[in-house]
């Protein structure tokens, strides 16, 4: 599955799932953007990581919920590399909270962050990726967004509107020979959910037929096959990483 001399760009790279995938995608051979927000020092440490493991990768601060900041930032991994041929949009946060509780605030700042940003860094990578007549988008949904979740209205419904989002834009490119799918994990242990009370966590797990959490590893390999020529007649699918959980 080899992705030698390809430029690929990671949103939300320096920590859990993000990091699992930059470290994945180097391996396969690929030049990996490793982007984060507010974490410099985490996406030094995968960058490092990667260098270790004998790949190539560079760091690139920019708000995915910033139009401007992300645009200027793409653009210049274009400048700097003269292509971009991979985007993973894997940034997301979460502001959970019940429906009649949420304030305005929660909902505009995932919404902008989680499904917002993946358009902005779509439509910044669009135009290079057409030119080239290879792409390969690949948007990290959520089980969430699929089956829904009290206290994750804002997040599910961003988590949901990727989907539109990847079945869209996958029949406006195809024709240019660029992918777009998704993967949709499932309860995932990274920073997001280490902090969840122990009998969440065991009640989670009760629901998983496979019995346990996933790894960010996990993920990483869905994205790995997408991204990879062997996927090339593949778009606007959704690999779901779950154990089970929900079977879409
Ligand atoms: P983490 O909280 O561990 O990491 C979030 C990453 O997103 C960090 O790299 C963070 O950067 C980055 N980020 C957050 N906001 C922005 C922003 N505005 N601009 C750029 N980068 C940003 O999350 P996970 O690894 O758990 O999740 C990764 C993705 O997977 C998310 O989209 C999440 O919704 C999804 N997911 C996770 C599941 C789970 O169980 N963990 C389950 C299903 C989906 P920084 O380090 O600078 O803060």
């Amino acid at each position: 599955m080899s992705i030698a001399g390809k430029i690929a760009v990671v949103t939300g790279g320096s920590r859990g799932i993000g990091r699992a995938i930059c470290l994945k995608l180097a391996a396969m051979g690929a030049t990996v953007i490793v982007n984060y927000v507010g974490n410099q020092a985490a996406a030094e440490e995968t960058a490092a990581a990667i260098r270790q493991q004998g790949g190539t990768a560079e760091v690139s601060r920019f708000n995915v919920a910033d139009p401007a900041e992300t645009e200027a930032a793409l653009k210049k991994v274009q400048d700097d590399h003269g292509r971009i041929d991979i985007l993973v949009n894997n940034a997301g946060i979460t502001r959970d909270g019940l429906l009649m509780k949420m304030k305005d605030e929660q909902w505009d700042e995932v919404l902008n962050t989680n499904l917002k940003g993946a358009f902005t860094c779509i439509r910044a990578v669009s135009r290079v990726m057409m030119k080239q007549r290879w792409g390969r988008i690949i948007n990290i949904s959520s089980v969430i967004g699929f089956a829904g979740n009290a206290g994750q209205v804002n997040y599910a419904a961003a988590k949901a509107g990727m989907v539109g989002l990847t079945r869209s834009v996958a029949k406006e490119l195809a024709s240019r020979n660029i992918t777009v799918n998704g993967v949709a994990p499932g309860y995932i242990v990274t920073d997001m959910t280490k902090d969840l009370p122990a009998e969440i966590t065991e009640k989670i797990k009760a629901e998983i037929p496979l019995g346990t959490l996933g790894e960010a590893d996990d993920v990483a390999a869905a994205v790995a096959y997408l991204a990879g020529e062997e996927a090339r007649y593949v778009t606007g699918q959704f690999i779901h990483v779950n154990g089970g959980m929900f079977m879409g």
